[in-house]
């Protein structure tokens, strides 16, 4: 049997090939924002490794022209410049720019996020509510409106937030920002069937502790660190490429019947709303 259905795989280009391509992104041009370093940066390269032409940015021009170099070395198509996406002209830019340079998008991996509060909850501010919220939540959305034209010319496409595990639990002094997170789960699921009818698929990740300078004051001290451990069932704190991965399947037509989920990717915490 099993020899049966490998010969017939050998045998049959049209069978092989459909396996083959699925993980390609070949031709697909993807919108990934804050992806100068860390996760961003991770899935950039992730989807470029796969064929997609990547559009790399963040608020920094030193830092997107650092990333473009690195991608280019990796013989990653690329094209870069700055967004800070909480800025509608920012925003406005970084579509027309991907239009013109790569004519279309087809992914939009929506990353970026700031976190300007540490403390109780009720000692939280409206500026600091509007800055995270503007960033983390309603820039995501936003930026969904701004390319789903441009998906649906395209005949579908893929829409991928970056959560975090704080959307399920939120952590002790980030009580905003991870209410911000939690917005994300909720956005993924109302858009979802909305967009299924132009064929563009919503996703989210949520990652766990994840070693990039955003985390930094997480796993700077072995204190705080040896708590995380406590939580994870494989016992290590993630990298960029591990969430990098994910994003690109949740992207690619192996995920084509996936819509609406997050899926969590925290070496083992126990996510649950
Ligand atoms: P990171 O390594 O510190 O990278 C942050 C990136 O965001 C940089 O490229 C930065 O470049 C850019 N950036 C910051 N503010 C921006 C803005 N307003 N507009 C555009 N770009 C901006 O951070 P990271 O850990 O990869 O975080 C990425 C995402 O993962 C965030 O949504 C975060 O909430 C989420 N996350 C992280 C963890 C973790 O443990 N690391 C866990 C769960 C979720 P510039 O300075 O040049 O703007």
């Amino acid at each position: 049997m099993l020899r049966s259905v490998t010969k017939c795989l050998w045998s049959n280009p049209v069978a092989g090939g459909r396996m083959m391509s699925h993980s390609s992104l070949a031709g697909k041009v993807a919108i990934i924002t804050a992806s100068t370093d860390g996760i961003g940066l991770a899935a950039a390269q992730a989807l470029g490794k796969r064929g997609a032409h990547v559009v790399v940015s963040s608020r920094r021009q030193a830092n997107v022209d650092k990333a473009v170099s690195l991608l280019r070395s990796e013989n990653i198509q690329v094209t870069g410049t700055s967004c800070n996406v909480g800025i509608e002209e920012d925003r406005k830019n970084l579509i027309n720019l991907t239009l013109e340079q790569c004519g279309g998008i087809d992914i939009l991996v929506s990353n970026a996020a700031v976190n300007p509060f540490f403390g109780n909850i009720l000692d939280s501010t409206d500026e600091v509510w509007s800055k995270i919220l503007d960033v983390n939540v309603k820039a995501s959305f936003l930026l969904t409106k701004q390319v789903v034209p441009h998906m649906e010319k395209r005949g579908g496409g893929s829409v991928l937030f970056v959560s975090s595990v704080a959307g399920y639990q939120p952590m002790p002094g980030l009580g905003p920002y991870s209410v911000s997170k939690t917005a994300l789960l909720g956005l993924t699921r109302a858009l979802a069937p909305e967009l299924a009818h132009s064929n563009i698929r919503v996703n989210c990740v949520a990652p766990g502790i994840i070693k990039t300078r955003f985390s930094s004051a997480l796993w700077q001290s072995e204190e705080v660190t040896n708590e995380f451990m406590k939580q994870l069932s494989i016992k290590r704190l993630g990298v960029p490429e591990d969430i990098g991965g994910v994003i690109a399947f949740l992207c690619s037509a192996d995920a084509s019947y996936i819509t609406g989920e997050t899926i969590t990717v925290t070496g083992g915490i126990n996510c649950r709303l």
